[in-house]
């Protein structure tokens, strides 16, 4: 469109000696050319469509409109690009990504996790109505419920024998609207029987979320267990390589109107102004449809183009990192397992664990990247082994491509009484480690030299 002459660009005919177009000598045949500043904003710009292999960054507040009807358009359908918090190319590509890998019908990209989760919930439930939490979940998470929607009038109730359904059946009240658990939960690695859960859920016309970011699409797709949403920190595993926070909402699309309606009267009744509901305008995808148009834009979660693209190009590599990952986490758990300075490990690709056989029957191609192990020593030991590691590095963070270790007791769940966290399968000598993609023998040298050190007797 702008190849050619193009009335920002200099003239041939415009001279500038000194070389400062500011400076320009005017000849006598000269044409109106704009001021410095003027060319300064709009000399060279294009809108000349390009073919780029790599999904292009459209980092822009905002998208220009091709004429009047256009605009109009836009904000009568929603349809097409107008301002980046509703909707941008490049966040656009990701979400779809996302849903791809998700087996789910359309995704919300958001700007971290934590946006992911209060996004989902936001979506299906108000005031008045009351939330089923498992009580294995993201601390972060727990707050949410107990501090931020509860101040907004949205109850919770916690469930702790999450293997139970009826456990899940009994804390179900009339204004129930919405089940949430993780897929892997953190730190006993406790494995959700999403089919179980979903069926409940199902049942009482109720969605159940399931917050996917331990076990990633790569091992376990929940929407084809029968979890209608699905949220992630996309900041963990789908970026990979811990630059940048993200999150994502994937929805399964099969939002039943006659079903579920009478749970979600915001989807079903008209909107305003004599607007068709919102299910009427996004049949099975009115829950995304929503969360797309009135939660995220309004509560302004909206992810920076640049993180999208970064967690799309991490995305391309989710499979490769998490096979590795799992096999060198596995390899990482047995070793630990039999180190006389080891009282347990929580890793469910072990035999040992309680949901192994539920593990084996949910997750496909590894066992995921994360787990926790106890040492005999206690916080003491627990110190050590922090302040010596040398490969792992000391951070609050998972799913990066390089290995991690942290002390829950005093980090992450510093806030919880001790026999919470005992309850969490927290103790004091506890260690989280989220395995990389390094040489697997590194990390156990880098182990096995830090555990040498501290089973030193100790002379009294
Ligand atoms: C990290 C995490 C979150 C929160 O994600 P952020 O991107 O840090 O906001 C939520 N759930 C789980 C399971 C997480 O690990």
């Amino acid at each position: 469109m702008t190849s050619g002459y193009h009335p920002f660009s200099v003239p041939p005919h415009v001279v500038t000696r000194c070389g400062n177009p500011h400076h320009r000598e005017v000849s006598a045949m000269t044409v109106d050319v704009p001021s410095f500043a003027t060319r300064a904003l709009h000399a060279g710009r294009s809108r000349q469509a390009a073919s780029s292999r790599a999904t292009p960054i459209y980092l822009t507040a905002g998208f220009e409109f091709d004429d009047f009807d256009h605009a109009a358009t836009h904000f009568g359908t929603g349809e097409g690009f107008g301002y980046t918090r509703t909707g941008n190319p490049t966040v656009q590509a990701v979400e779809r990504q996302l849903a791809a890998l998700e087996s789910g019908a359309d995704a919300v990209l958001v700007a971290s996790g934590q946006a992911a989760v209060a996004v989902a919930l936001l979506t299906v439930a108000g005031a008045g109505d009351h939330i089923v939490a498992s009580t294995h979940i993201y601390e972060g998470t727990r707050g949410l419920l107990v501090d931020n929607l509860a101040r907004l009038g949205i109850e919770s109730t916690f469930v702790d024998e999450i293997g139970d359904p009826n456990a899940w059946r009994a804390a179900i009240r009339p204004n129930t609207r919405a089940l949430f658990a993780e897929s892997i939960a953190n730190a006993r690695n406790d494995i959700l029987d999403i089919t179980a859960v979903g069926a409940i859920g199902d049942e009482f016309a109720i969605p159940l979320i399931v917050d996917n970011t331990l076990a990633t699409p790569y091992l376990l797709r929940p929407l084809e267990h029968g979890a209608s949403i699905v949220v992630h920190s996309a900041s963990k595993f789908l970026a990979g390589h811990g630059s940048v926070l993200g999150g994502v909402v994937v929805d399964n699309g099969r939002f039943d109107a006659e079903h579920a309606g009478h749970n979600a009267p915001h989807l079903v009744l008209p909107g305003r102004g004599g607007l068709a509901s919102v299910a009427a305008r996004h049949g099975g995808n009115a829950r995304i449809g929503y969360a797309r148009e009135a939660v995220a834009p309004r509560f302004g979660t909206t992810p920076s183009p640049l993180n999208a693209f970064l967690i799309g190009q991490g995305a391309e590599t989710l499979g490769l990192r998490v096979e590795r990952q799992s096999r060198n986490a596995l390899e990482i758990a047995r070793w630990l397992e039999a180190q006389d300075a080891v009282e347990s490990v929580d890793y469910v690709g072990l035999d040992s664990h309680p949901d192994h056989e539920l593990a084996q029957r949910y997750l496909r191609g590894g066992y995921g990247s994360i787990f926790t192990f106890t040492l005999r020593g206690g916080l003491e030991a627990a110190r050590d082994v922090i302040e010596s590691v040398d490969v792992f590095t000391h951070m609050t963070h998972i799913g990066d491509v390089r290995s991690l270790v942290l002390h829950p007791a005093t980090t992450s769940h510093a806030y919880r009484t001790e026999e919470e966290r005992a309850v969490l399968g927290i103790r004091p000598g506890t260690l989280r480690v989220s395995i990389g993609i390094e040489d697997v023998a590194d990390l156990i040298g880098d182990l096995s030299r830090v555990l040498a050190a501290i089973e030193e007797p100790v002379i009294a």
